[in-house]
């Protein structure tokens, strides 16, 4: 044994005994004749002491350390002096006397610093490169322990409750889930390819039909995707199905778990029990997107309806062409610069609003309660009639100070663009409480939206999605009314995971790849495997996926899901440490039949079904 302690445990009651440390070098202080050093592992950090006089040969072996160099040390537990106890450490109140120091490997000088919060700010491409360093910082050590608690409170709470953990395999046939496939060719079927899979959708759907009745894993999922702001082509979801169950039973036993799990990793308290429950149009009404942050209020208003017939071209025109006057409100807003209100239009811009109007209230109301101009400092109100204005003021519940800002435009425009707007206003005016747990519920989403550019439906979820009962007919007639059994959970403005209620009827299967343009032949070739199962008793069942960096990463409140990922890759899909992607020998490219053409790839094609819960550009609200 190289230890009898780690480096996070020793206390008083310690005091007296002979103990072993190793670990690396955190810090070292040479005062001569006396060395101080800072002893690290996972656990924590000791202080040890070397005196030339007591100990001339561990004082020697002490004096040429470096940070980094990985040591072992033997000596006596003891109280340190009164006055020099650390408060910080908890092993503060004790130092370890060193007999001897053993160097078990010396180390190079790190390319950044590894103790204490130093090392947050480095570049991160350069942490990335020396991960195996990075990882040693005490923040991603932390990271990387949340996560373990998280996997592990998940895994027992899901254990007690009679659930199965199964394997799925990697090497699969493209399982669709919105974004393309990672292939890997076959060298014993030449030509042929395996696709990693996107999820285990398919599978554990398969495995209700084999009875299992209750499935989770922690499945590692693979997505090519363009890679934009947070996202990694591989990452990790806890995968669950159930049989016998509706979105009811599903979400029950997920609340139970996430409530479960966020009271054993985190000090955070959740907002409220039980969560929310948002339709997908109250969501976007209420909010103007589908993961509303719900851990502050100033909702979005809408004066569509008053404005209508308003003097005001612009809104009236917005109206009239099927869009909506919709705003939201600055909180004490109304005396920020012309300078700070033009960088507020500037965030709308990204979505394509082609103006942000506004309305301040610098002055009060009049006797009868009515903002005269004069106490308005805006570039429209005076197209507006008095009565639109009381309608304003009295819609958004403005109160003397605010400002409010306004979108007159389509839905799919003002939504996202005030949705970011009202994050930034929460940030800013510091409503977002940094220690609440907002969990909510969005359900009924759509199950279909048209593709503009391939011109049909596409699935919104994916195409094993059940439609709300009483929907199902008119799948054929208004597809884009047929309610999905579908349900996002959503955390604090990021959407932590979603699942459905499936469909088990092979016909009902079979009339929704219809819908969705796919022929009976590419639906055999494709699908085939999913249609014949259903045809064998395939009971009714249900599931979801949660997204677990996500989920570590707002408890841990990084910035990124690749905080909490050991080895995540770039933003462009590259591991910096193991320089992957890289080229392979023509040998083995030979032997899988494979020939490597230069330029640029054929326009991909598309793929048939469609994931659109993130719309592009919208930030995900920071944690
Ligand atoms: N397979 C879905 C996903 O990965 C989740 C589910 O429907 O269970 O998003």
């Amino acid at each position: 044994m190289f230890k009898t302690h780690t480096c996070g445990e020793l206390r008083v009651e310690h005091v007296g005994q002979t103990v072993t440390l190793a670990g690396w070098i955190d810090r070292r202080r040479d005062h001569g004749a006396l060395i101080f050093l800072d002893l690290r592992d996972r656990f924590g950090i000791t202080q040890v002491t070397v005196h030339a006089e007591e100990s001339p040969e561990a004082h020697e072996a002490a004096s040429q350390l470096r940070v980094e160099y990985v040591v072992q040390v033997q000596g006596q537990v003891r109280r340190r002096p009164p006055g020099f106890e650390n408060p910080n450490l908890p092993t503060g109140e004790i130092e370890v006397v060193a007999h001897r120091v053993t160097v078990l490997n010396p180390s190079r000088t790190p390319p950044f610093y590894i103790s204490g919060s130093r090392g947050d700010n480095v570049d991160e491409a350069l942490r990335l490169r020396y991960r195996y360093l990075d990882l040693r910082r005490p923040r991603m050590t932390h990271n990387m322990v949340l996560r373990h608690r998280v996997v592990r409170a998940i895994r027992e709470f899901l254990y007690d409750r009679d659930f199965l953990e199964i394997e799925t395999p990697h090497l699969i046939k493209s399982t669709p889930e919105g974004a393309r496939d990672f292939i890997v060719p076959s060298r014993l079927h030449p030509g042929k390819f395996y696709a990693l899979p996107q999820s285990p959708q398919q599978l554990k759907q398969l495995l209700m039909v084999a009875g299992m009745e209750r499935y989770f894993q922690i499945a590692r999922c693979f997505r090519d995707e363009d890679l934009r702001a947070d996202r990694q082509p591989e990452f990790t979801q806890l995968d669950l199905e159930m049989s016998f169950v509706d979105a009811a039973d599903v979400r029950a036993i997920i609340e139970e778990l996430m409530i479960a799990v966020s009271r054993q990793v985190s000090d955070k308290r959740i907002q409220q029990i039980p969560f929310p429950v948002l339709t997908y149009d109250q969501a976007l009404e209420r909010y103007g997107i589908d993961r509303p942050d719900l851990r502050f209020g100033l909702e979005l208003f809408n004066v569509s309806e008053q404005m209508a017939r308003s003097p005001f071209g612009v809104f009236r025109n917005a109206v009239a062409a099927g869009g909506v006057v919709k705003g939201v409100r600055y909180p004490g807003g109304a005396g920020l610069s012309r300078r700070e209100i033009d960088g507020l239009a500037e965030l709308v811009k990204p979505y394509g609003a082609k103006g942000l109007a506004w309305i301040g209230l610098t002055g009060g109301p009049d006797a009868q309660g009515h903002y005269p101009l004069e106490s308005l400092r805006s570039p429209i109100a005076k197209f507006l009639d008095p009565a639109e204005i009381d309608a304003l003021v009295a819609v958004s519940q403005a109160e003397p100070g605010d400002l409010l800002l306004l979108i007159a435009d389509h839905p799919h425009v003002a939504n996202p663009a005030l949705a970011n707007l009202r994050l930034e206003i929460g940030r800013r005016t510091g409503q977002i409480d940094p220690d609440l747990l907002a969990f909510c519920w969005v359900v009924d989403f759509p199950l279909l939206e048209w593709d503009e550019e391939e011109e049909r439906w596409q699935a919104v979820h994916h195409p094993f999605t059940s439609a709300v009962d009483e929907d199902w007919d008119l799948l054929e007639t208004d597809p884009a009314r047929v309610r999905a059994k579908a349900y996002d959970i959503v955390l604090n403005g990021w959407e932590i995971g979603g699942g459905s209620i499936r469909i088990h009827r092979q016909d009902q299967q079979m009339r929704l790849f219809r819908r969705l343009g796919l022929d009976e032949a590419e639906v055999a070739e494709k699908f085939g495997h999913m249609l014949e199962a259903f045809q064998y008793g395939a009971p009714p069942h249900g599931g979801i996926a949660l997204g677990i960096e996500r989920i570590v990463a707002l408890y841990a409140e990084a910035q990124s899901i690749r905080e909490v990922m050991a080895f995540p890759k770039t933003a462009t899909g590259v591991d910096l440490m193991l320089d992957a992607p890289s080229p392979v020998d023509p040998v083995q490219l030979a032997e899988l039949h494979i020939q490597v053409i230069a330029g640029d790839p054929p326009a991909h094609p598309g793929t048939p079904e469609a994931r659109v819960s993130d719309s592009p550009g919208v930030a995900p609200g920071g944690p």
